[in-house]
This record gives structure tokens, sequence and C-alpha cells, in this order.
């Protein structure tokens, strides 16, 4: 998808009015069945794993228990996608939206998109997931500073215009 920003934030809402029985059953699928630490655990311990790629777009084979994660991705877009795929491998045949004549193809994949960022806001399930399928920790917001607050450093607050002025001690995570 060309245009795809991960900064994008969809509207579930707007998702609803477009589709609302289908949004509806994938709100339920998810309500019924939540991702959750263990959840995470359970998909590396059946042998699920992250594999790089160059291909077009992140992917899973469900066959292969692979989650082909595209290499250029960076900071947000990267853990976006990562855990777009790891919506595929959890909730399966429940949550896909590769066939082009399916009608509600475009709504699923933002379903899929906007499910995934839920996740990446949540500090500890974020944490979780990329500590257990082996994933380098990012840090480029309050939320990966929350996750992994013990990796930081003061290099990793250097933005242009946002050097660090203090002797470079950690500050307060505020909760
Ligand atoms: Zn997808």
């Amino acid at each position: 998808m060309e245009s795809y920003d991960p900064e994008k934030i969809v509207s579930i809402r707007g998702l609803l009015a477009r589709k609302p029985k289908s949004i509806m059953r994938l709100l339920n699928i998810i309500k019924k069945k939540p991702l959750t630490e263990e959840a995470i655990d359970k998909l590396v311990a059946e042998g699920w794993k992250v594999v790089p790629t160059d291909d077009h777009s992140s992917f899973v084979n469900r066959r292969k228990k692979i989650i082909g994660l595209k290499t250029d991705f960076k900071e947000l877009q990267r853990d976006v996608s990562f855990l777009h795929e790891v919506a595929h491998a959890f909730y399966g045949q429940a949550l896909t939206h590769n066939h082009p004549l399916d009608p509600d193809t475009v709504e699923t994949f933002w379903f899929t998109d906007w499910l995934a960022k839920q996740w990446r806001r949540n500090p500890e399930l974020l944490r979780h997931a990329i500590l257990k399928f082996g994933l380098e920790p990012r840090i480029y917001d309050h939320v990966t500073r929350k996750a992994f607050s013990e990796q930081r450093t003061p290099e990793q607050f250097v933005l242009p215009g946002m050097e660090p002025k203090s002797n470079g001690r950690r500050k307060t995570i505020r909760k």
C-alpha cells in the first residue's frame, strides 16, 4: 500500500459505519480472545518466529509459522507491522484480508492495523512481544521509553534541537 502512513490513526467508528457486521464480528472475536502475554508465549512455544524479509510487505506464513518482517521498516512502522502480523498469526482464519475479491478486504486490513496500534500503545504487551520474539527494542516515543526504560541512554534522546540539557541522568518516567 503506497500511501500507508503508520502514524495515521484509523477510526474504528469509521470502519463500523462502512462495514458494521464485519467489524462487529471482528470486535467480538478480539473481545473473546484478547492478546495476552501468555498468548504471545504460546505462539512462540508453538514455533512461530520472525524472519527478516525484503518482500514488498510484511507477511505471515501460517503453515511454516513464520512472520516475515520488512527489514527497512523503522521504529513505529516496524512495531505496528510486527504486531499486525502477530494478529494474523494469533487469529488465523478469523482475521485475514488476503483475498482481493473479498468485499471487506480493505476494512479488515484497516481493522488489523487499528488493532496492532492498540497493542503497540500498551508498553507491557509491546515489551513482551518484542522480547519474546527476539526483536531488537526500538525507542522512539513515550510508549517505547516506558516499555524499555532500562535501555534508555542519553544518545537516544538526541533529536535535532532536542539534545538533553541535563548531565545525562535518566528522567523519571511519569505514569
Ligand atoms: Zn494484514
